[in-house]
């Protein structure tokens, strides 16, 4: 069985796509790592890429040529400033030469040596392959980039146990009914049955700081998010939303860092109205900095990294203005957990499933984990889920220009809102009356995945993508 740990879900990176982004980044690491490991790193001499299918349609847009350049000169998206980005590739398309790994300069000219192949390979759409010249010899490694940053190499067979951490899970999950199940027999909320899984593989002290980090990510985001004027990169003239939607929501309170700002909302008068726009405020704002290649938690992925924040924030600024670290804890738990079931049984990669994989995932994740803050059981938090998913599917991806904008940054504020009106529905459901319970629409949503044409997964071939023209922009 394979296990997926709450930190595999949630992982700190760079905007603004996680399969296009993140993904690749990590495959130029991963890649550089084994050539090291095979004591080959030391010779190569020069370097090719070759991006296919929707690496090679959608890249440009969703800055895959920068995620391998920076790969490539052993940055770590973690950890790299954000400020360092743009002058690291400028620096590299200038002078045509890469900091190999950090570690010695190399000829790479971005324009010829990244390769924009647009044949799709047959295991995964978002294929890509790193040629070595060694010793007058090329050497080629294959890695697929399957969604949320995950990276996987060429063999077909052990592509879905591929996977870093070994699976120690005291209480494996592959299905809602499975965690069902482990709640009633340790009587115990979904959260602490994932926080007892996560314990086989770190300590509990490693489980909040790692926790508190990626909520820390997340509030700065949105605090850059709705404090940054201006219009997006990438030549859409996208006008940040965020900034003005906060200037007309905040009140007087002063506050001088992200923490204080939650106080003075707190502190602030919110009406029926308010809430919706709050919320919609919240998650364009971290989809925004995701757009400019800000700093990000992928909740699933990129694209759809503002839902779960928001829904988060609005927990802690409207539900519940007593809620602590502990409430994160237990959102952050449920929400990886659900994120997962979805990943084993169907797919987070837009590439593979459009964007229900994405804004539809990252909403059940939102639904189910604010249901449990609010009180629900754990059939509730299943329930609300999978209402959560079963409004999104079918949903397509179809980015303007290749762009994580338009729609995305908008589709970010939906399924925060849809999310919120899952829970509801679900805190006043009865478990006997579920009609559809959340395997159901984790494996209808597959089923769609694979009946949906290409053209709306990811490759801007079709829907607004082709609707609408950037000149019209
Ligand atoms: S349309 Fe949805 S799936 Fe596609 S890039 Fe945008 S957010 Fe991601």
């Amino acid at each position: 069985m394979e296990c997926i740990s709450v930190f595999d879900m949630l992982k700190i990176g760079i905007g603004p796509s996680s399969s296009h982004t993140l993904g690749p980044w990590r495959a130029a690491e991963r890649w550089i790592s084994e050539l090291k490991t095979s004591q080959k790193f030391q010779n190569v001499q020069a370097i090719t890429v070759n991006l296919y299918g929707s690496l090679s349609l959608t890249g440009k847009g969703h800055a895959t040529d920068y995620a391998i350049m920076l790969g490539l000169s052993g940055k770590d998206p973690e950890t790299i400033p954000t400020v360092d980005i743009e002058s690291t590739v400028k620096n590299i398309k200038d002078n045509h030469t890469l900091n190999f790994g950090g570690e010695f300069q190399l000829k790479f000219n971005p324009k010829t040596d990244i390769i924009f192949n647009r044949k799709f390979l047959p295991f995964h759409a978002n294929g890509m392959s790193f040629t070595a010249v060694i010793n007058g010899k090329k050497l080629t490694s294959k890695f697929y980039s399957i969604g949320g940053g995950f990276v996987v190499k060429e063999e077909r067979k052990n592509a879905k146990k591929n996977y870093e951490i070994k699976c120690t899970f005291p209480y494996p999950i592959d299905k809602g009914t499975e965690l069902l199940q482990y709640c009633k027999q340790l009587n115990k909320p979904i959260s602490q049955v994932v926080l007892e899984n996560e314990k086989s593989i770190r300590t509990e002290t490693e489980i909040n700081a790692q926790l508190q980090r990626i909520w820390d990510t997340m509030l700065e985001c949105i605090y850059i998010g709705c404090h940054t004027e201006g219009n997006l990169p990438g030549g859409l003239n996208v006008r940040r939303r965020a900034y003005d939607l906060h200037k007309n929501l905040k009140g007087n309170k002063p506050y001088s860092s992200p923490v204080e700002w939650v106080y003075a909302i707190r502190d602030t008068e919110v009406k029926f109205r308010q809430i919706l726009k709050w919320v919609s405020c919240f998650a364009l704002a971290v989809n925004e900095v995701n757009a400019s290649l800000g700093r990000v938690v992928t909740a699933p992925t990129n694209g759809s990294a503002g839902v779960i924040p928001a829904v988060l924030m609005y927990y802690l600024v409207i539900e519940n203005h007593d809620g602590n670290f502990e409430d994160i804890k237990r959102f952050l738990l449920v929400a990886g957990e659900i994120g997962s079931i979805f990943k084993k049984g169907a797919t987070i990669s837009a590439a593979m499933g459009g964007c229900q994989a994405e804004i539809g995932v990252s909403s059940a994740m939102a639904a189910g984990a604010l249901t449990e803050l609010l009180g629900g059981t754990p059939e509730q938090v299943l329930v609300a889920a999978e209402i959560a998913m079963e409004h999104h599917l079918g949903l397509t991806c179809d980015p303007i220009g290749g762009l994580v904008q338009i729609p995305c940054i908008e589709r970010n504020a939906m399924g925060a809102i849809k999310a919120i009106n899952a829970a509801e529905l679900a805190l006043d459901t009865s478990p006997e009356n579920v009609k559809v319970p959340l395997d159901k629409v984790v494996n209808t949503m597959w089923e769609t995945a694979k009946d949906m044409n290409t053209k709306y997964k990811e490759t801007s071939e079709g829907g607004l993508a082709i609707g609408v023209h950037l000149s019209d922009c």
